[in-house]
């Protein structure tokens, strides 16, 4: 006779033959195989494992039943809850010219002389009053390029004009630069103000001088050079680095380890070569999703090494993944959110002055057109958001009734991108068996499962959140 009821569920079968087990609390287990999942199922669960079970919510008594089925409804609501607040990121992109002429570069970027590329500064007060109307503060502000530090004059102007306007304790803001450009007079405005950096490092340093492409074929050395300097100028922990990795690449890391252990960061993270935009069309350095996650294995077991050697250094794509996995506080990113993080969680205003709800929107509408993809203009009279393409887009991104997702036992953890879908499957929901986006993740969740079944890798990844 059954001793249990069971709960609804979600299983998936890992490579090496263990079944991980999920539900809408977002509770996981690891089960040792298809069998023990049939014995859990069937009713006749293993004694040892009776008690996690009931403790995920995965089986309950006859008497618990009803009151655990509403337990589990609330806490999935509180799930979606998280993933609707949050406050968005406003990026700007103060020019599209820029100094690099990067292989994998998703915008089409102008050349560093052209002109017709960069946002007036008299739309500065327009561009402030836009952000105060639809977002709270603490304001989240990023600087995009292009290059930004070729319009750093636009970038002082908007800084000084904007403390003025919300107080300089309510923002901060960070631009995303190669540092090639990074001069002194910059680093001297940066003092004392709420300025931080985002540099992209590659792995390997041929390979960053290889895609990463200046006539002087120094950018890494440039960028070595420029955070060297940040950090004696301005002190330690205002760069954060983006990784891409390419075929050139993928057997560095680390290499990439040894750079962020010299330049003294600690955070990193790793992506794949962008499809979007104009970086789809490039596809001569693109890495599977295995072989990326192959890279992303062999590094996160370096940095465990690395924690135990007393230095930290953490990586973020990873790390999003497993907190979004153990449900932590700090688990939001854009990319993984059901609802999406699309115009809720991003916006970006363009050289053009022109509104996105997502930089990959930015990159497709450079790529494809599709009027519908721009929310506003900032020029315009009291501009605000046309959110009636992004309410149709959201609307339809909640993954617990996305087909594939539905069932997938990643879908309290995942999330869903439909800008990502429309440019690959020319409709919003998607495909998931045909889905590189649900492919990636997908094997990063299952990476994340394997790693954390050892211990030791397990209580590294608890220490990094008290580095949040
Ligand atoms: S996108 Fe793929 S991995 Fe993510 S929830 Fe959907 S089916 Fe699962």
């Amino acid at each position: 006779m059954q001793e249990y009821r069971l709960l609804p569920l979600n299983f998936r079968e890992l490579d090496n033959k263990q079944v991980v087990i999920s539900n809408l609390t977002n509770n996981y287990m690891l089960l040792e195989s298809k069998e023990v999942l049939n014995q859990v199922v069937d009713g006749y669960a293993p004694a040892a494992l009776r008690h996690h079970l009931e403790e995920g919510s995965f089986i309950a008594s006859e008497r618990d039943f009803e009151s655990k089925v509403k337990l589990t409804t609330a806490a999935y609501a509180q799930l979606l809850r998280k993933d609707l607040l949050g406050q968005r990121l406003i990026m700007i992109v103060p020019t599209l010219r820029c100094d690099h002429s990067c292989t994998y570069c998703q915008v089409s970027r102008a050349n560093q002389n052209e002109t017709g590329f960069d946002l007036p500064s008299t739309t500065i007060p327009q561009i402030i009053e836009f952000i105060k109307r639809v977002e709270k503060p603490p304001y989240k502000i990023e600087f995009q390029g292009g290059e930004p530090l070729l319009a750093e004059n636009f970038i002082k102007e908007f800084y000084t004009q904007f403390e003025k306007a919300v107080g300089s304790q309510n923002f901060s803001i960070i631009i995303a630069s190669s540092l090639s450009l990074l001069n002194d007079d910059f680093l001297d405005f940066a003092k004392n103000r709420k300025i931080g950096f985002s540099t992209s490092i590659d792995a390997g340093h041929y390979a960053h001088n290889k895609h990463r492409k200046l006539i002087t074929k120094n950018s890494f050395e440039l960028m070595r050079d420029s955070v060297n300097k940040i950090s004696q100028v301005l002190g330690g922990g205002r760069v954060g680095s983006v990784t891409t990795i390419t075929k050139e690449g993928k057997d560095y890391h680390n290499d990439l380890v040894d750079v962020h252990l010299n330049l003294g960061l600690q955070d990193l993270f790793v992506r794949p070569v962008s499809p979007f935009g104009f970086a789809a069309n490039r596809a001569t350095s693109v890495l599977s999703n295995k072989e990326f996650v192959d890279f992303l294995r062999s590094l996160i077991l370096r940095l465990v090494d690395e924690y135990h050697s007393g230095s930290v250094i953490i990586e973020h794509f990873f790390f999003i993944h497993y907190k979004r996995l153990i449900n932590a506080a700090q688990g939001g990113y854009v990319d993984l959110m059901s609802p999406a993080g699309y115009a809720k969680q991003s916006l970006i205003i363009d050289y053009t002055g022109n509104i996105f709800g997502s930089d990959e929107a930015r990159m497709i509408f450079r790529r494809h057109g599709g009027n519908q993809l721009i929310l506003g203009n900032v020029k315009q009279p009291s501009a605000t958001l046309d959110t009636h393409f992004s309410h149709d887009l959201l609307s339809s991104s909640f993954n617990f009734d996305i087909p594939g997702c539905n069932e997938c036992v990643y879908q309290t953890a995942c999330g869903s991108d439909p800008i990502y879908h429309l440019q690959e499957q020319g409709e919003p929901i998607g495909n998931k068996s045909e889905s590189a986006f649900c492919d990636l993740h997908k094997r990063v969740f299952d990476l994340v499962i394997e790693l954390m079944d050892n211990p030791i890798n397990n209580s590294v990844f608890e220490k990094w959140l008290e580095y949040e």
